[in-house]
């Protein structure tokens, strides 16, 4: 296995060669030019997916989570190196105080083609309507199952009846889109997949169907739960006729749509349908780590050139640390769900999804 990069933000920077396009934009070492980016602004949520979480979590001190202001901060350096694409995550974003504020300004950038979210659906019967005021474009909202005792199994704490409140708030304020996501887990929620589908047809929404990845020890051995695309495709396919698409949004996300609704059934396929060759995007931690890759440990943290008083709280600092990520940038992750200690040992929650 090869040692991961971690990168010293304050060192001198790379030539322009190797740190970026010509015109300023980030491109990377594979000639992929990145122009997403998801940010994660809380290690901390409401839920506690045995999939991406471990039950008994130990969260961030608050010192050490960028605020507010410093996320604001983060984004605008991307946006001014080409990056039109803002996804916000977690953890739980929506549990986030004030993130409306972050919202509202992000979304009000010039260079912002979309402001996107990711979420739970805990918190959108009563903000799903200030969400899409504050400039939210779409929002993908994560249910496995649509069972109460079974959302509540795989959630450990999670109240279905709430996410379904938040899942029709979502629908009347409007959104662009609304996509639901589901983990696909052996054993838990496999005989749901179908009954998922009709949910999303009967509301109008798409749903994607994800491969379970190994992030963080969550005490399961994920090939005991790890479904993959193409045993789960056929079986969509023979019940909804659905047909491929070539369409791209922007994700890793592919897409599938079937006769006569505007449902879209896609998978998100990290295994058995790698995409890293075009991946188009980094994460950035809500304690301000610049991770290139979710599925590598190569990382630049951003704090220290927040923070650098005596640097002036430069942006030019911010923007040459950024384009000095692209250099580290992975060609793509080895995930391998047979191994019983996850090679990457950061929780989802803590990366942002
Ligand atoms: N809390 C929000 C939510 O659940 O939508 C946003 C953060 S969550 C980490 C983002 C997405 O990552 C969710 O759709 C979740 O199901 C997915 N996820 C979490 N852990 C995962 C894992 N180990 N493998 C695949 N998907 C995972
Ligand atoms: Fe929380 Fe989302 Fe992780 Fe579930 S998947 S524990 S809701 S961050």
């Amino acid at each position: 296995m090869r040692a991961p990069s971690k990168l010293d933000p304050k060192a001198s920077l790379p030539s322009a060669s190797t740190a970026g396009g010509p015109g300023g934009d980030l491109v990377d070492h594979y000639g992929r030019r990145i122009r997403y980016l998801r940010l994660s602004v809380t290690d901390r949520c409401d839920f506690r997916c045995t999939y991406c979480m471990a039950e008994d979590m130990t969260f961030l001190p608050r010192g050490q989570v960028m605020s507010l202001e410093e996320c604001l901060r983060v984004v605008q350096a991307f946006v001014a190196l080409g990056v039109d694409k803002v996804r916000l995550t977690g953890g739980e974003p929506l549990v986030r105080r004030d993130i409306l504020w972050l919202m509202a300004r992000v979304s009000a950038l010039p260079g912002v083609r979309e402001l996107v979210l990711t979420t739970n659906g805990s918190q959108l019967a009563s903000m799903a309507q200030a969400v899409r005021e504050a400039g939210v474009r779409r929002v993908n909202i994560s249910i496995d199952s649509l069972r109460p005792d079974r959302f509540r199994e795989i959630t450990r704490v999670g109240d279905l009846s709430k996410v379904l409140a938040g899942i029709d708030a979502a629908v009347a304020a409007g959104f662009a889109g609304i996509k639901l996501n589901a983990v696909m887990l052996r054993g838990f929620n496999d005989d749901e997949f179908e009954d998922l589908v009709d949910f999303a047809v009967a509301r109008g929404i798409d749903i994607s169907f994800i491969e379970e990845m190994p992030l963080g020890d969550t005490g399961h051995l994920r090939a005991d739960t790890c479904m993959t695309q193409d045993e789960v495709l056929p079986r969509l396919q023979a019940r909804f006729g659905l047909v491929a698409t070539g369409e791209d949004s922007g994700g890793p996300a592919r897409y599938w749509r079937m006769p006569g609704s505007q449902t879209r059934v896609g998978f998100i396929s990290p295994h058995s349908h790698n995409f890293c060759d075009s991946c188009n995007r980094v994460r950035v931690t809500a304690t301000g780590d610049l991770y290139p890759c979710l599925g590598q440990d190569d990382m630049l943290p951003l704090l220290p050139v927040l923070r650098d008083a005596a640097g002036g709280h430069t942006d030019t600092a911010l923007l040459g640390a950024i384009r000095q990520s692209m250099g580290i940038k992975p060609h793509g992750h080895d995930f391998d769900v047979r191994k019983p200690a996850p090679a990457v040992v950061r929780f989802m929650s803590l990366t942002g999804g």
